[in-house]
Order: structure tokens, then C-alpha cells, then sequence
């Protein structure tokens, strides 16, 4: 990077919302050390009328040019300068339908087509907006500034200065000055904009399109709740006087931080009465919390370079689940966390196809479905291990410190290793580096000889791998004593081998106590395995331990080195189970390999699983019961619909008795109406196909909207899902155009059609979003792809040749579809 640095921007703009154009005006205030003869900014589809140096006595115009190729514009100055420089640069751009940079958003409203235009810069679109320098190093202060129409309104970062009419019957609104922070977190937006404030703490206010005020309170209610707990935990007061949340009805993210105006989704922020399920409650909850968690962790504190991107989403994703927690302890969130972060990122980096948290290179990192898994759930699951070993305590005060010492500035992951050591005296830095600068994860292999555990770490691969990485490991054993007692062990691992003595009358151990390290085990020593299966009967350990029990198990399988029926025969000492969190890994791991496998065990699965689900869904009852808890709401509608699946009659009876009363208008409890929707369609006819296509159009409610397009991916009929595939081309918005094929690449009547659909509309689906088509890719190869192997290795091995698109999840997936091949040909 050259050594320039921005102090200020001053931005101003006038959009055109009936052309989907602005003009705008960029004043930069540089400083440069030295002598400096040419100034290079960022910019991406904008065109450049003057650049000009402005000085006391005036202004000089500059020659400039524009490598488009580079995103950049080179500004020559008029001579060599040092010190303070201030450019002045007039513009034009698009408010374009991309949903990155300044982006239009489309909605109806009283049967008319509306649009607002809002801002999306992360990682590096800042520069669609304005020319900048757009690295997140380079920190300035902003003042932004909008002509607008005045029956419109207009929202930043900061709070509102000034509203001035003009002359030409614009309206002119100046926000106030931003703290120093990055470009990526710039946000202007404007639209009928509704505010509803929080009643507790004004500075929390929902923002809304008309008519949507009644669905905001809930959000606004937590977003206050988020911001009390940063405020307390972190031990820094939120800097800005307002925190808006703002619902975008086109978003490619599920929501974007931006400082003071956060953006989200509809449905991950408005809140339904009697639509919303309790899991999409749950999902509001916790992404307006990471979202808060980031006004600290991101943009007060950001990373030096996009490398270190973890620094934010590891820490947001950690307390969104915190936040949660900490207010809802009986929603059992750590749970949830374990099945829906560190379950996908235990899986995901299994991959030979895969990277260090700490991302090599740095320069071009972005979010996709590649990356996402490693940096939010990964990380998020080694601040669960690190907060594990040092204690809740030194891990507060070492984040406050982190915090306060690089606040309105940088920081690299050696700054935090430092903050940790600082407050704890442990070999954190050594211990961190072993999990943040090196890719995938260890299993622990444990054989017991007398009174002696004999552990072994090596790297875990589904596919065969030949390394030698060590990391350091904190081990965790539960054992489990003749007379019915347990008691724990702790000891830092730091080499290949490790040996433990134990006391003669344990009967069973356990290793990685409550699952918080990042790693799997494997029992070499079947007396062992058996006993732990007794323990899992008798309950004797937890929740979280039943489900990493069972679910390293399932891993073994994935790589060939168990048998699924050896899974299946250890499945039955969870027969009495009745936690959550062990339930429904159970049910996706049954899943996964019921697409995988062929006719006979597929028999074998339905035929286990039907009488079995069927049963847990008799003792928690089909209907949900006020009183019941969180977990037993979530755990039901995913089994209603996988016991449906796998043939339960009275499962099929209840779910489709509830489905046709919908259809003839009576009101079902949202907290079944996912399961009902999948289950209506897999049993459905033409005539249901087009009371979903209806209620889509009719529908405003983007939660309800989700609901219908994953049960548009569940037809049996395979005429319908052809049906369903050219409406996703036709009709669904871009934003959600990969929903119905994800849930198809869970359907095996559906997957056979997927390959084809995808070869035959390329041109069409990779115009999708770029983050959505690869959601697209990453669905269809590893189950599309297993009675097809070599025309898809061949189809893509020539597109990869001619193509960048989608690479790194091209690659991931192929190696899935690897692994399916060899899991099913092991069976
Ligand atoms: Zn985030």
C-alpha cells in the first residue's frame, strides 16, 4: 500500500431513484509523509468527470486515469507534495440492482412498485459509491451529506445535523461526523423509511418500510438488550447517539454491520406475530446481537488487513450466541451453537479443501460459502475452547483490554494473543497460533492399557492424509467410576503422544469433557465404547457429550472406517434419548447417509428411523404446548417432517390433516408450519403446487415466504419439481433463488433432477448473486453427483480451466462428492 493515509471524506450525493443513477462529490483530505507525485484511490464502475487540488487560494484541476481492470484511479498531481492534501472529485454512478455497493431494493406497497436504494460495502464496494482508498487499515472520519426528495428519508452512520430545502425543491440532509473507522462501513440509504424507537433506550430504533411498524418492536426490544450487554461486558460505551437497524427487502447477507445503521434481512430482524416461529425468534435474537457485538468487535477495533478478518466474525458469532444466553438461559443456546456452528465447521474442515482461520494472503479474502464456515463457525468454536480453558473471567478482561487498547485503530492476532497473555500468564499465544494459523483439526486416538490412557493426535480427514501438524491441544476426560462417580481431567497436550494414569476402578472415559475442544476422538478400545454406550443409556453425562459421542462415530463412517451399520448398532443406546442436541444430529447424520447410500441401507435407515421418530414425536406430542421448552419446539418440526420422510403413517396423517386445513384457510402454530409446508408438498398434487405459487404472490411476510420456497424443493412428484425449477429461474428474487434448490439437494426425488437443470440454465444461474450461486454449486455436486461421478468431475475439471467463478466451492464440493462416493462404496 502507498503511504497515504485518509483523515476525512467529505461526501456528497444526489441520487436519482427514477434513473437508478447519482452524482456525487468526493472531498478527501490525505495526509502523505512524504513527497508524493500520484495519488491512487479505489473506484469500481464510476465515471469520473474532474479531479482537482484544492488549495487556500483555489483550486488546481489533475490529470487522472482509470484502470478499471485494478479498481483504481491514479490522481497526478500537479507537482510533488507532502503533508496534508485535499482532493476534490466529481462523479457519476449506479444505484445498480447487484446488491453490493449503492444498490437498489424493490418492494410493493399498496399495489405499487416502490424502490429504495441502500448501501452494502464489504468487504471492498465502498468504492461503487465513492472513489476511496478501500482497505480497512485506512481509517478516516466521514461527513455525508443527500439531496433527496422530501417525502423521502434519508439515513447514515451518524445522527441527523441539518435538513435544508434547496431552491430546486430537493431537500438537503447533512448527518453528522462519523468516528474514525473503515470505508467497508459506510452506510447511506434512502426510502419511505419508518422509525420505531425502542421504549426503554431511544438510541435503539428500528427502521421500516410503511406498513411494516407493527413487526419492528420485538427487534428494537433486543437490539437494546444486545447493546446493555456489549456496553457491560466489553466495559466501553457505545460511541454514537443512535443504533439504527434497518430491514432491506433485497439482501445477499443475512444483515451487514455497518456502524450506527445496521442493515438486515426482513425476516432476521421483523418479527411475525403468529408467523414467526420460535427458531426464527431464536435467529433475530442472535443475529442482532452479532451484529452489535461487531460496533465493537470490527468497527471500533478492526483488523489490519481482510487476513485477520476473523478478528470480527469469530467474536460476532461467539456473542450472538452469548447474548442470547445470557438472556434466555433456558433456551439452552450453547446447544444450539455446537449443532449449528461448530457441527457444520467440524465438517467443513475436514476438507483437504480448506484454509487457516487466519486466512494466507489476505488481500483477496471474502466471505462465501467457502470461506464463512472456517472464519464465523470455526472461530467461534475456538473462543468457545480458548474461554474453556482460561476461564470466563480472564477471558472478559482480556477482551476489554484488546479492546480498549486499539480502540479507533488496527489490530493483528498477535495483539489479542498479547491482551490474553497479559491478563493470564498461560502460553496462549503458542496455543492460539496452533489453531489459528494452520488449517484443519486434530482427533485424539485413546486405547486404555490398566490404569494408563494412551493418547495419539493426528490430523482429521474424511480423505486420507499424510500430515504431520501438531497442534496444542487442551484435553479434556470425563471418567466414569465403578462405584457410579465421575470426576475430570484436564492436561495441555503439546506433542504427538501423550500418556494419563487413571485411577484402576474407572470403568469408562469420556475425552473432551461438555465438547468444548475443537477435535474428534476416536476409541480404539471397543469394552470402552460400549461402556460409554451404557453411560449414554443412564444419562450420565450430558447433552453435549451424547452428541460428540455420536457424532464423532458418524465421522468414522464418512471416511470409511466404520461401517454404518456399526453407527446404526450404536444408535440404539440412544434409544431413550431425549435431548435436542444429540436428536438432531442424529437425524441429519441419518440424512446424510440415507442420500448417499443405496436401496437396501436406505431400507434399513427408514426403517430404524421411522418407528423411532415416530415414537419421540408421540412423547413430546404433534402440537406444540405453550409451556413446553425452546428445544422441544425446534426438536418437533424437524422431526414431523423426518419421520414423514421415513413413513410414519401417523406423522404423515397428522402433518397432512394439518396441511389441507391450511390450505382451506384455518390458521396452523408457526412453530410446525415449516414441517407442514415440506410435507404438504411431498404428498401434494398440481393443485398444491399452485396454492404455494399463489400464497407466494400474495404473501409480504418474507418469514412465510422462506417457509413455502424450502417446501418448493420437497415434491416427490417430479413433474412439479421441474415446475418449481423454472419458477425459481422465472419468479423468485434473486436474494432467495437458492432456498428451493438447497431443500431439492435434500430430496431424492428431487436430486436426480438437479444436474440436468443446472447444465441446461448455466448462463441463467451464474448470474445469480456470486455468494448464491455458489450456495447453488455447493448443493447440487456431492449428491448430484453420485450416479453421475465422471461426467461432473469431467464438466467441471473444463470449467474450472475456463473459468475463476465459484472455484474454491467447486473444489470443496467436488472433494464432498468424493467423499460420498467412497463412503457409499465402503458399505
Ligand atoms: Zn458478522
Amino acid at each position: 500500500m502507498q503511504e497515504i493515509y485518509p483523515l476525512h471524506y467529505r461526501i456528497h450525493l444526489k441520487p436519482d431513484l427514477a434513473n437508478f443513477t447519482f452524482t456525487g462529490t468526493a472531498e478527501i483530505l490525505l495526509e502523505a509523509p512524504q513527497s508524493v507525485e500520484e495519488i491512487t484511490l479505489n473506484l469500481l464502475e464510476l465515471a469520473i468527470w474532474r479531479c482537482r487540488i484544492l488549495q487556500n487560494d483555489g483550486s488546481v484541476n489533475c490529470a487522472f486515469n482509470v484502470d478499471p481492470a485494478k479498481e483504481e484511479l491514479r490522481i497526478s498531481l500537479p507537482e510533488p507534495m507532502a503533508g496534508n492534501i485535499k482532493l476534490k472529485i466529481e462523479y457519476q454512478g449506479l444505484i445498480n440492482d447487484k446488491m453490493a455497493g449503492f444498490y437498489r431494493s424493490q418492494y410493493s406497497y399498496q399495489d405499487q412498485t416502490k424502490y429504495m436504494a441502500v448501501t452494502q460495502f464489504e468487504e471492498s464496494d465502498a468504492r461503487r459509491a465513492f472513489p476511496c482508498m478501500d482497505h480497512p487499515a485506512r481509517k478516516a472520519t466521514f461527513d455525508i451529506e443527500i439531496d433527496i426528495d422530501p417525502d423521502l428519508v434519508a439515513i447514515s452512520n451518524g445522527a441527523v445535523k441539518e435538513k435544508k430545502m434547496l431552491a430546486n425543491g430537493k431537500m438537503r440532509i447533512t448527518f453528522e461526523q462519523t468516528p474514525k473507522m473503515s470505508t467497508y462501513l459506510v452506510f447511506f440509504g434512502i426510502g419511505e423509511f419508518e422509525f420505531t424507537p425502542d421504549e426503554k433506550d431511544d438510541r435503539v430504533r428500528v427502521v421500516t418500510l410503511p406498513g411494516m411498524q407493527k413487526f419492528a418492536h420485538f427487534g428494537a426490544d433486543l437490539g437494546r438488550k444486545s447493546l446493555e450487554f456489549s456496553e457491560t461486558y466489553y466495559g466501553i460505551a457505545y460511541p454514537l447517539p443512535k443504533m439504527d437497524l434497518i430491514a432491506i427487502p433485497d439482501f445477499a447477507f443475512g444483515a451487514m454491520e455497518n456502524w450506527g445503521a445496521v442493515t438486515f434481512r426482513e425476516n432476521l430482524l421483523l418479527h411475525y406475530p403468529d408467523v414467526t416461529s420460535k427458531s426464527g425468534e431464536e435467529r433475530i435474537f442472535e443475529v442482532i446481537a452479532h451484529e452489535i457485538a461487531h460496533q465493537w468487535f470490527g468497527n471500533l477495533v478492526t483488523p489490519s488487513d481482510w487476513r485477520y478478518l476473523w478478528l470480527n466474525e469469530s467474536f460476532a458469532t461467539f456473542f450472538g450466541f452469548g447474548v442470547v444466553d445470557h438472556y434466555c438461559p433456558q433456551w439452552d443456546t450453547w446447544q444450539q451453537f455446537l449443532y449449528s456452528m461448530t457441527g457444520p465447521a467440524l465438517t467443513r474442515d475436514a476438507l483437504h479443501e480448506t484454509f487457516a482461520i487466519e486466512i494466507p494472503g489476505g488481500e483477496h479474502v471474502v466471505i462465501n460459502a467457502s470461506t464463512a464456515p472456517i472464519i464465523y463457525n470455526k472461530g467461534g468454536s475456538i473462543l468457545r475452547q480458548i474461554q474453556g480453558f482460561i476461564g470466563e473471567d480472564s477471558f472478559r478482561k482480556g477482551l476489554q483490554h484488546y479492546l480498549k487498547t486499539y480502540a479507533y485503530d488496527c489490530a493483528t492476532s498477535q495483539d489479542l494473543w498479547q491482551s490474553l497473555e497479559a491478563v493470564t500468564r498461560q502460553p496462549i499465544s503458542d496455543l492460539m497460533k496452533s489453531w489459528i494459523e494452520q488449517p484443519g483439526y486434530p482427533k485424539i486416538t485413546v486405547s486404555r492399557q490398566n490404569n494408563r490412557l494412551k493418547l495419539n493426535q493426528q490430523r482429521f480427514t474424511y480423505l486420507p492424509n499424510e500430515s504431520t501438524q501438531r497442534w496444542l491441544i487442551p484435553v479434556t476426560v470425563n471418567l466414569f467410576s465403578k462405584t457410579g462417580e465421575t470426576s475430570k481431567l484436564s492436561v495441555l497436550m503439546d506433542e504427538a503422544e501423550k500418556a494419563i494414569e487413571i485411577d484402576d476402578d474407572v470403568v469408562a472415559y469420556k475425552v473432551n469433557d461438555r465438547q468444548t475442544g475443537f477435535y474428534r476422538v476416536q476409541y480404539d478400545d471397543a469394552d470402552n465404547l460400549a461402556a460409554l454406550g451404557r453411560q449414554v443409556q443412564a444419562k450420565a453425562m450430558s447433552p453435549e457429550d451424547r452428541w460428540g459421542l455420536q457424532n464423532d462415530f458418524y465421522a468414522q463412517v464418512k471416511c470409511g472406517e466404520a461401517l454404518l451399520d456399526d453407527y446404526l448398532g450404536f444408535l440404539s443406546a440412544y434409544r431413550q434419548e431425549n435431548a435436542y442436541l444429540p436428536l438432531v444430529s442424529i437425524a441429519d447424520n441419518l440424512f446424510g447417509a440415507y442420500l448417499v447410500m443405496d436401496e437396501d441401507q436406505r431400507g434399513q435407515i427408514s426403517s430404524t428411523a421411522g418407528p423411532w421418530f415416530e415414537t419421540i414425536l408421540h412423547d413430546i406430542g404433534y402440537e406444540p404446548v405453550q409451556s413446553e421448552k425452546h428445544t422441544t419446539s425446534l426438536l418437533r418440526d424437524k422431526f414431523i417432517w423426518a419421520a414423514a420422510f421415513w413413513g410414519s403413517d401417523s406423522t404423515l396423517e397428522f402433518a397432512r390433516g394439518r396441511f389441507k386445513a391450511l390450505m382451506e384457510g384455518t390458521d396452523i402454530h408457526p412453530d410446525i408450519m415449516k414441517s407442514v409446508l415440506q410435507v404438504g408438498a411431498y404428498t401434494g398434487n398440481a393443485r398444491v403446487y399452485d396454492w404455494f405459487v399463489q400464497q407466494m404472490d400474495q404473501s409480504r411476510i418474507e418469514h412465510e415466504r422462506l417457509n413455502i420456497l424450502t417446501a418448493l424443493g420437497c415434491f416427490k412428484d417430479k413433474a412439479l419439481t421441474r415446475k418449481a425449477q423454472q419458477y425459481v429461474l422465472d419468479t423468485v428474487p434473486a436474494r432467495n433463488k437458492f432456498i428451493p434448490v438447497v431443500a431439492m439437494s435434500a430430496n431424492p426425488n428431487a436430486i436426480p433432477l438437479l444436474w440436468d437443470w443446472y447444465v441446461s440454465n448455466l448462463e441463467e444461474i451464474e448470474q445469480f448473486h456470486p455468494m448464491l450461486y455458489e450456495r447453488v454449486v455447493a448443493a447440487i455436486i456431492p449428491v448430484a453427483g453420485i450416479a453421475r461421478a465422471d461426467e461432473v468431475k469431467n464438466f467441471f475439471a473444463d470449467y474450472m480451466q475456463k473459468k475463476e467463478k465459484a472455484r474454491d466451492v467447486i473444489k470443496l464440493s467436488l472433494e464432498r462428492l468424493e467423499i460420498n462416493l467412497r463412503m457409499r462404496a465402503a458399505n
